[in-house]
This record gives C-alpha cells, sequence and structure tokens, in this order.
C-alpha cells in the first residue's frame, strides 16, 4: 500500500484494503498527515482553514472519510472502521481546540510584548511654547499703565451700534463711520438690534463709564475688526489698547505727561514725543502722538546715507490718536460734565509691535510661522 496514494475521497476499495487488519496503517497514516499540518498552523485565519478542511461537513476529511470509506464499506471491514473513524475524529477535534488556544495565547503574549515598557528609553519631551508678541506686548503695555494706577478691563467683541458707535458721538451719518466699516452677524428676523465686530475697544470706555462713578483710570487691550483688505500694514483684525481716564480735576497736562511717560517707558528714554491737533469724534480737543523715529533717531536720515525710509525724512512716526473726552460723551453716561474731566487713547498694539521690533509686515502676526514667532521667546 503505498502511503502517498492514500486519500479519503477514494473507497477502500480503490484503495486496495480488503482485510480489516489494513485498516489501522490507514488511519495511522491520515492521523500523521494531520499532526504535520497542525504544527504549520500558526495564527487564526489559517487556523480557520485547517479547521474546515478536517471537521468541514460536507467536504471536509472527516465527512469523506464517512462518505467514501464507512458507508460504502463491506460488513467485515465496517467494525473497524467506524472505530477508526472515531478515534480519529476524537483526535482531531481535540487537537484543533487545542491550537486554537494556543493560537490566542500566543497573539496574548506578542501583544504584551508590543505594550512592553523599555524605562532605559529616554522620555518624551514636548517643546515649551512662548507667548505671542502680539501677546508680550500686551503685557508690556498693561505692565507701564498698572505701574501708575490704571486698572485693565476687557469687554466685548461683539457690540451694538450704540456701544460700537452712538455713545461715542458718532451718529448714524458720521462720515467716519466709512472709516470703521465693520463685519455684521446674521441674525433673525425681527432681533432687537443689529450685532457688528466691534471695531476698536472704545465701547468699553462708555461700559465701564455706566458701571462706575469716578475716577476712572482703565486700559482695555482686546481684538478689534474693520473691513480692510489685508496688506503690509491692514489687517481685518488687529489689536488695540484703550485708555480712559476721568475725574475732577485731570487737564490737558495731565494727559501729555502720561502719554509721554508711557511712550518713554515703551520705546526707551531716549525718544521725544510731540503731538499735532487732529479730530476723532469723542475727543475734544483730539491730538495725533507722534514719536522720534525709532530707526533713524529722529534725524530723518539713514544710516548708510539717504533719506531713512520708515519716517521719509520728517524724523517722526505717528503712533497713535487722543484726546480730552468730549463732554458730549459724558451725557451718554450720567457723567456730570461740568464736574468732570478726561482723556482717552487708542493704542495699535499691531503697530507699536511693529515699531519697536522692527517688523515691516502686519501679516507676519497673524500667519503663525515658528521661524517668526521663534525670535520673540
Ligand atoms: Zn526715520
Amino acid at each position: 500500500m503505498d502511503s502517498a496514494r492514500i486519500t479519503a475521497a477514494e473507497t477502500l476499495a480503490a484503495l486496495g484494503v480488503t482485510q480489516p487488519d489494513q485498516v489501522a496503517p490507514l488511519f495511522a497514516e491520515i492521523r500523521s498527515r494531520f499532526g504535520l499540518e497542525s504544527t504549520a498552523i500558526h495564527d487564526e485565519p489559517a487556523w480557520k482553514t485547517f479547521r474546515d478542511a478536517w471537521l468541514g461537513r460536507k467536504s471536509g476529511i472527516l465527512a469523506q472519510i464517512t462518505d467514501n470509506w464507512l458507508k460504502p464499506a463491506p460488513p467485515d471491514l465496517k467494525r473497524a472502521v467506524g472505530a477508526g473513524l472515531n478515534e480519529l475524529r476524537a483526535h482531531v477535534e481535540s487537537q484543533i481546540e487545542s491550537r486554537r488556544q494556543a493560537i490566542e495565547s500566543g497573539a496574548e503574549q506578542s501583544a504584551l510584548a508590543r505594550e512592553h515598557v523599555d524605562l532605559s528609553l529616554p522620555g518624551v519631551t514636548r517643546p515649551i511654547g512662548s507667548h505671542h508678541l502680539i501677546r508680550q506686548v500686551f503685557q508690556e503695555i498693561e505692565d507701564i499703565f498698572v505701574s501708575i494706577g490704571f486698572s485693565v478691563v476687557e469687554g466685548p467683541e461683539i457690540e451694538t451700534p450704540y456701544y460700537n458707535f452712538e455713545a461715542l458721538n458718532i451718529p448714524e451719518f458720521h462720515p467716519v463711520r466709512d472709516d470703521m466699516d465693520t463685519f455684521y452677524l446674521e441674525l433673525p428676523k425681527g432681533a432687537p438690534t443689529p450685532l457688528l465686530l466691534r471695531t476698536h475697544t472704545s465701547p468699553m470706555q462708555i461700559r465701564t463709564m455706566e458701571k462706575q462713578k469716578p475716577p476712572v483710570r482703565v486700559i482695555v487691550p482686546g481684538k478689534v475688526y474693520r473691513r480692510d483688505n489685508p496688506d503690509a500694514t491692514h489687517s481685518f483684525v488687529f489689536h488695540q489698547v484703550e485708555g480712559l481716564a476721568v475725574d475732577s480735576d485731570i487737564t490737558f497736562c495731565d494727559f501729555t505727561g502720561t502719554i509721554e511717560y508711557f511712550v518713554k517707558q515703551f520705546f526707551g528714554p531716549g525718544v521725544k514725543t510731540r503731538f499735532r491737533p487732529s479730530y476723532f469724534p469723542f475727543t475734544e480737543p483730539s491730538v495725533e502722538f507722534d514719536v522720534s523715529c525709532i530707526f533713524c533717531g529722529g534725524s530723518g536720515t539713514a544710516a548708510g546715507g539717504g533719506t531713512c525710509s520708515k519716517c521719509k525724512g520728517a524724523g517722526w512716526i505717528e503712533l497713535f490718536g487722543a484726546g480730552m473726552v468730549d463732554p458730549a460723551v459724558y451725557g451718554f453716561v450720567n457723567y456730570d460734565a461740568k464736574k468732570v474731566s478726561g482723556f482717552a487713547f487708542g493704542m495699535g498694539i499691531d503697530r507699536l509691535a511693529m515699531l519697536k521690533y522692527q517688523i515691516d509686515d502686519i501679516q507676519v502676526f497673524f500667519q503663525n510661522d515658528v521661524r517668526f514667532l521663534r525670535q520673540f521667546p
């Protein structure tokens, strides 16, 4: 009998088995083949294929033995074939089950091995970030004003036209509204008032005075919005610090002295300041503050000769607008304009940061390029 030819697909007669003592070697051969196949199974998909090949109900090897060996066997072989088949079935079933368990626990062990923590490896270090330059400049400005008695307050970025315009003496027809074109929120029909993104931090002047009787000394840092197209000096979002001081005896000298103190603290004691008459609806008189050019030291001449490009030879750079609070504004907040006086200013933080740190494009503040941000740790 050639063992290579033993197959469950053929009948015993075809395999040349005619005597009961020929049956046991048949099953021994099948069993050793099963053993060999079994050791080659190492994962679940292969195990499933293996199981179906042996125990499959229709064409598994055991089913084939039943159909081809047992059923057509002559009576004198049937008993031996039945006994051999039962023994083989018990062996195959128990081996296939124990193989499954071995594969499962092996998978668990290799998963555990993957999770094993090697305590000798270096830890994961995450670089510590820093404050954005704009945030740093806010902090510098806040420190200077807090040191001379101002408090810091913050307000909503979404405002009503009343606080953003009307209460600041900017009625609807006022031409300055053209410069302060902004973004209006889409609201449901019947909303009581339009809402907009504030164009300056000045609304907090009104909100502060509504809540608080004089004396008032506050600065208001924050984001503001305008419908400006982005370029090197414009952005639809930028930053301001509003300042307001109101008391019973504040003079124009207090005002200019405070601003001069701030400018020298911020840019250094070497700079000079000057102011020029200007116009804002909510201050009277209004001024524009200039600082001596930081780039050419006020000479108007560039380091290598020729005209300083930053101040265009003037020796002065425009800083921000300010003024004595227009008495009309007090009317909106129930202050007695005959008893109180004060000053207000609004500084563009981005502009101050660009001047102090010699940055020539406002867009870099909003691009989050770490190569830029890392220069200001
Ligand atoms: Zn200059």
